[in-house]
């Protein structure tokens, strides 16, 4: 039986409470392995080696050779691809042609994007007039902030964890994450590239477990953690805004969505077929930043619904090793309970159902696992549940609009404010109306094009905070101001 272990200090570890809980793969509900659970006594230990370790060698490298092991850190990860991929598509059942591009691939390059944003960035400087006419310089210093921690969840596990413990340890600081109780693998496997590469005990460190009266909650009020990066829902992200005012400690919150695709009748339509039909159904929905709710100008509507009718039913379902498959399984059981019963939610609250909706007959070896039809509705009104609720799966609903104005005012009336999506060949209208989107990330005629220098966050209950190039380095590192009198 496979044992994923706590990694602390350098070393693989299991519990004192000898607690374990399974992780199961969601192709087939098969049993993937026993994680071990850390507890109260696991997570202490963890935050003091990461607090520890910024006393050792670690914290007295120059950026340069951080930078350089970090190097090193990205290109194993490279080698080991296989291993990874492996790892990623068992612990979330998504296919290998999306791991191969995306997880994996950007797993790695998060330990080298942020490398030469540290290397390029000025600090400020700046000179004051005295009245002793010698003056006074004034010089900003970055400093590490101490222990991360890192709190991911389980839709992009190498990707979102590494997006955090890239910067954060490119900036001197140390960590201690705790991945997803669905997807503990590849969390665990860099435990093994860093003590390869030869990156100093207590640097990364791993705590398993849940979030509520377990590691998750003992991390994030731990009281040696120095600041916490969190990716996962908005309802958590309060409970650890929660945790983190005691010592007000800083917070960085990546939380959900329910983001609009606005499609003009002057669209490139293939174009934007293409581009809904990715950010709806990739990942089987399962991305923050993924388009749930659809407004398409009334000319080109029934065309619209049609044609991606016709793509979704085209998907290719089936088994992460399979190079022709697109879409694989939802992550757990509990999560297909979530997705089917708005499934149910949908029709009762009025939707005309164009396609999917329910379970589909994988056959006898893959029926126990989490597999739900792509589905699109259209006909919801606009205060649906299903309209206004993040449901992370693999659905939207189509909604037609006549003018600019109401589909704004349509796109913007939602508590959340992650990222929009807006398709149109006038740019003077893409300008304007991605001006007027409430959110943090706004795409024309593309989606999930990620340039790693950009601000990356969300607005409204999407979180609070911006990560990603220099505004990563806001979050994790200090700056203090230097005024030398000469
Ligand atoms: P989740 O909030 O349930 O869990 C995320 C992580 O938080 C997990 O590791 C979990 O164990 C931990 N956790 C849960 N309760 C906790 C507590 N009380 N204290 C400390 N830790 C706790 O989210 P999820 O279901 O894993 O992920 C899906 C959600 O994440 C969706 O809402 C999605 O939109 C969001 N998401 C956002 C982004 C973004 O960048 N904005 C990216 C990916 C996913």
């Amino acid at each position: 039986m496979h044992e994923f272990k706590n990694f602390i200090n350098g070393e693989f570890v299991t519990t004192a409470s000898g607690k374990t809980f399974e992780n199961r793969n969601p192709v087939d509900n098969s049993l993937l392995g026993l994680v071990h659970e850390a507890g109260q006594p696991e997570v202490d230990a963890a935050v003091k080696a990461a607090k520890a370790a910024m006393q050792g060698p670690w914290g007295k490298m120059t950026q340069a050779q951080r930078i350089a092991l970090l190097d090193k850190v990205a290109n194993r990860i490279n080698e080991r691809f296989d291993e990874f991929l492996d790892a990623e598509c068992k612990d979330t059942g998504k296919p290998h042609k999306i791991a191969s591009h995306i997880d994996i691939p950007r797993g790695a390059a998060n330990f080298k994007a942020f490398s030469e944003t540290l290397a390029n960035h000025p600090t400020e400087a700046f000179k004051l007039d005295t009245p002793d006419g010698r003056g006074a310089l004034n010089y900003g210093h970055r400093t590490p902030k101490g222990v991360i921690a890192v709190i991911s969840p389980w839709n992009l596990p190498l990707l979102l964890m590494t997006w955090k413990v890239g910067p954060a340890l490119a900036c001197g600081n140390t960590v201690v994450v705790k991945p997803s109780e669905e997807t503990p693998a590849t969390a665990t496997l860099l435990g093994e590239v860093m003590n390869e590469c030869g990156v100093p005990k207590g640097v990364y460190n791993v705590v398993h477990g849940f979030g509520p009266d377990s590691a998750g909650a003992y991390l994030t009020e731990h009281p040696g953690v120095n600041a916490i990066t969190f990716t996962g829902e908005t309802r958590t992200g309060e409970i650890i805004m929660r945790a983190a005012s005691v010592g007000l400690r800083n917070i960085s919150l990546e939380c959900g969505g329910k983001n609009p695709g606005i499609v003009f009748a002057d669209c490139d339509m293939d174009k934007a077929i293409e581009g809904t039909m990715r950010s709806a159904f990739v990942n089987c929905g399962q991305v923050c930043l993924g388009t749930e709710r659809v407004y398409v100008e009334r000319p080109i509507f029934d065309e619209f619904v049609q044609r991606l009718k016709e793509g979704v039913e085209k998907l290719k379902l089936g088994v992460p090793e399979d190079p022709e498959v697109d879409f694989g399984p939802l992550v757990s059981q509990e999560h297909k309970e979530k997705v089917l019963s708005y499934y149910r939610l949908a029709v009762e609250e009025g939707a005309t159902v164009v396609t999917g909706g329910g379970v589909p007959e994988m056959g006898d070896a893959l029926n126990a696992g989490a597999w739900v039809e792509p589905t699109i509705w259209t006909g919801l009104p606009d205060d649906a549940r299903v309209v206004r609720e993040e449901v992370f799966g693999p659905c939207c609903h189509i909604r037609p609009f006549d003018t600019e104005e109401e589909v704004i005012e349509l796109a913007n009336d939602t508590k959340y404010g992650l990222s929009a999506a807006i398709w149109t060949e006038n740019s003077a209208r893409a300008s304007r109306v991605a001006e007027a989107m409430e959110v943090g990330i706004c795409w024309v005629n593309s989606w999930f094009l990620r340039d790693l220098r950009t601000a990356f966050g969300g607005a409204k209950e999407s979180g609070i905070g911006r990560e990603g190039g220099v505004h990563g380095l806001e979050f994790y590192t200090e700056l203090k101001n230097v005024c030398i009198k000469l």
